[in-house]
């Protein structure tokens, strides 16, 4: 059955519509701080129900009601990739919730493996609902201003899953949004900026890497009706100079959107540039060795859903980024938590010599540099492998149609180079050639360095 015909459905959403968008907003820090532990509390009731958490809850010796606050965390075991896996697909449901009421999305899986969770049609509304709250906070009106969405429409992605499986279909009518640009970032960037050119929206939202193709695009001379006020990225960390670049050569407010699979939403740059977390959203812990960061300093993140009826989310150990908290208060009066540096993903790094740790955010500044220094996009396609802490081997794929314009291969080699070496000096070897062709399979960085043994001192 349409949810959307459904008048109970219909009357939630409009509720949260009216009041969920701005609840954060209309909180203070002793109403977020009631609201959160209300919401953790009905949260681990409701995954009581769910097999994987009551047999890990059970066997750690707790029990909904020694959960009283949202503090109390502490006392529930971190949930691993291992377990969802041990429990897919029934076990990561409860009985209680129909499976025809629910959407099923896959995570990305960049470091192998993809792990399958549930939504359901509040997930699906919701989605939409929380990124309004952002692009609002920047002064973007979602009815009026015309909006060109670059998702990630491959068909297990979240995207996917919530807006063309979800909400379309249920709405069954794009006159809706007819504000809105939905484009696939899988597309070539030629095609899209051709598309967002003949749209000519006030916003531009996708992901950092497509949107820094369209910027060199843009300063080639395509897309010249491609001048939004607003950009805001998801994905892929927005590196200080990407940000450059996409400020620079659209003239652009841009901020970043940080989210992941598993939990939606989890933090967002407000007007002042600071990161805040939706706190009434998620609830996200930064450990470092078990235990709490300082402000300012890298953790792990462990992240906590506050809401939804498919699988809960509740001490989720595996998205695997790395995420600096800062304990202060921004001026824009925003209740909640903030957020100092998202690193990226550790499962994604490089390791060298005196425990020095090259997160992905680094290792996106060194390649950004062939946009925003070298003003290219000849690199097609990239594979590093780390084959020891002193060797690494860079394999690119050039693209064909652009092999003899600037700048030459040779260059963008010693770009590169150069960017590796100021990072994790001069003895490491940098091993780059050009290539036909990689293999797509499994992520695109790989290290060789034995993590077991390996003890980390420095994020450099
Ligand atoms: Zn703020």
């Amino acid at each position: 059955m349409n949810s959307f015909y459904n008048p109970m459905f219909l009357s939630k959403v409009l509720k949260i519509y009216m009041f969920d968008i701005n609840r954060l907003k209309n909180l203070n820090e002793e109403t977020l701080k009631k609201y959160q532990d209300k919401a953790f509390r009905n949260m681990v009731k409701y995954a009581y129900t769910v097999p994987l958490y009551h047999d890990k809850y059970k066997k750690a010796g707790v029990y909904p009601d020694d959960i009283t606050k949202i503090e109390d965390i502490k006392k529930l075991p971190i949930i691993s990739k291992n377990d969802f896996d041990n429990y897919t697909p029934d076990g990561i449901i409860s009985p209680k919730t129909k499976r025809d009421q629910l959407i099923k999305i896959t995570t990305s899986g960049t470091t192998g493996k993809s792990l399958s969770l549930y939504g359901d049609m509040y997930d699906v509304v919701t989605w939409l609902f929380w990124y309004i709250r952002v692009i609002k906070e920047h002064g973007v009106n979602w009815r009026k201003n015309k909006m060109a969405i670059i998702g990630d429409f491959a068909p297990h992605t979240i995207a996917s899953g919530y807006v063309k499986r979800g909400l379309f279909s249920q709405l069954s009518s794009n006159r809706f949004f007819s504000n809105m640009q939905w484009l696939n970032t899988n597309d070539k960037p030629k095609d899209v900026i051709k598309e967002v050119n003949r749209f000519n929206p006030e916003f531009l939202g996708g992901y950092v890497g497509m949107l820094s193709h369209l910027a060199l695009l843009k300063e080639k001379g395509y897309g010249d009706d491609v001048n939004p006020k607003w950009i805001a990225t998801i994905g892929s960390i927005l590196t200080p100079p990407l940000r450059k670049l996409l400020e620079d050569t659209f003239n652009a407010e841009v901020f970043e959107v940080y989210g992941a699979t598993e939990s939606g939403t989890i933090a967002f740059q407000c007007r002042y540039g600071n990161y805040h977390i939706m706190s009434d959203l998620v609830y996200p812990e930064f450990l470092k060795e078990g235990k709490p960061v300082e402000s300012k300093e890298q953790g792990k993140l462990v992240i906590t859903k506050l809401y939804g009826k498919g699988t809960p989310i509740i001490r989720y150990g595996a998205v695997n980024d790395i995420v600096a908290p800062l304990y202060e208060k921004c001026d824009c009066g925003m209740p909640g938590n903030l957020i100092y540096k998202i690193y990226g993903r550790d499962d994604l790094s490089l390791y060298f010599s005196g425990g020095r740790v090259l997160l992905p955010s680094s290792i996106g500044d060194i390649h950004g540099r062939l946009l925003y220094e070298l003003k290219t996009n000849k690199v097609k396609h990239t594979r590093i492998t780390q084959h020891s802490l002193t060797n690494i081997e860079i394999r690119l794929i050039i693209d064909k149609k652009l092999k003899e314009k600037k700048p030459s291969v040779e260059e963008i080699f010693s770009v590169l180079r150069k960017g590796y070496q100021e990072k994790v000096g001069a003895d490491v070897k940098i091993d780059i050639k050009e290539v036909e062709k990689v293999s797509k399979k499994g992520p695109r960085i790989v290290s060789k360095v034995d993590k077991s043994t390996f003890k980390i001192k420095q994020y450099i």
